[in-house]
């Protein structure tokens, strides 16, 4: 069984409505889900923000269109907004479907805003890309035409005070707080500020791969010991910076040694997969969705325990939501 914290899926699904969820090219599709045995799949619906005149009104857009394809797939899957659903629909056989928002900006500065999509069923908010917002700011730093103007870890720039208001208001609602793609500043005073254990949905291991989308020992450290998780991230740039005499792909052997490392530093309750499936071109070196399977298998054969392949695949994520999520 599978829990995947993140997905571009819909987003893409959105900008293309030729597209289904049932049968795509795209990496996930409900078939492509089946395959691997998914019990729980997360789909961010993520805003480019140059792209968008209202962030708000696109995100319930592209909350309608989710909706749609979850009604017409309904003997495949439901939408899950409580742990108790995500056991329900596995009783019925079904997949779950979380809904999260990946920009913060969607709720335009608004507590209102941010209740409003607590009420349509989003359950997980990734509370920055890579553009500074209300929230706070990114690691990565872009100007108001998506250019980059500067990739180093952040230091200064952290939460603003409305992102105080936020996070403080997610926690009380019951809607996880997740920090991938937020500065070095913004990461520690969500460590300091928070009283529920939070999410890096998709995000490496800056030890192993050089990049300030990835988490530093210190953060893992921290982080663990608030019983929070990061989901291990498929995009070949977070896993190795070294693509120099092979192919720019994701590497099963490149995962192994991320989930291993993670697993050192963090330890067996840390580690979850956040795939980041259809938020990246590259290629992968399993097929797509439907071969997250074979990583399990590598996984096996690298000498993971059974205990420690079901903590990452699934358990430690469950458990994060049921403490969680209301
Ligand atoms: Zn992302």
């Amino acid at each position: 069984m599978i829990i995947d914290l993140h997905c571009d899926t819909i987003s893409e699904i959105y900008k293309n409505k030729s597209i289904n969820l049932k049968e795509n090219n795209l990496m996930i599709d409900i078939n492509k889900l089946k395959k691997s045995d998914v019990l729980l799949q997360f789909f961010a619906m993520f805003t480019y923000l140059p792209d968008v005149d209202s962030p708000y009104n696109y995100v319930n857009e592209m909350i309608s269109v989710y909706e749609k394809e979850i009604e017409k797939n309904s003997t495949d899957i439901a939408f899950a907004k409580s742990y108790e659903d995500i056991l329900k629909n596995t009783e019925n056989k079904k997949i779950s479907a979380f809904l999260t928002i990946e920009e913060g900006e969607a709720i335009e500065g608004s507590i209102e805003k941010l209740i409003h999509f607590y009420n349509r069923g989003v359950r997980m908010m990734t509370l920055t890309w890579n553009f500074e917002n209300c929230i706070g700011f990114g690691n990565k730093k872009l100007n108001k035409n998506g250019e980059c103007v500067g990739y180093i870890p952040d230091k200064e720039n952290g939460l603003k005070p409305f992102g105080f208001e936020v996070v403080e208001k997610m926690e009380e609602l019951g809607m996880i707080v997740d920090i991938s793609h937020l500065s070095d500043a913004g990461i520690y005073d969500i460590i300091d500020m928070t009283k529920k254990p939070f999410v890096a949905s998709h995000s490496n291991g800056r030890a192993i791969c050089d990049h300030p989308r990835n988490l530093t020992d210190d953060m893992i450290k921290k982080m663990a010991n608030r019983g929070c998780i990061a989901g291990l991230n498929f995009y070949p740039e977070f896993l190795s910076r070294d693509f120099t005499n092979r192919e720019r792909k994701a590497y099963i052997d490149d995962v192994i040694v991320m989930l291993k490392y993670m697993v050192d530093i963090g330890g067996s309750e840390f580690v979850a997969i956040g795939s980041d499936y259809d938020g990246f071109s590259d290629s992968l070196e399993w097929s797509d969705a439907g071969g997250t399977k074979s990583l399990i298998e590598a996984m096996e054969k690298s000498g993971f325990t059974q205990s420690l392949i079901e903590n990452i695949t699934y358990k430690n994520a469950l458990r994060i939501i049921k403490e969680v999520v209301k």
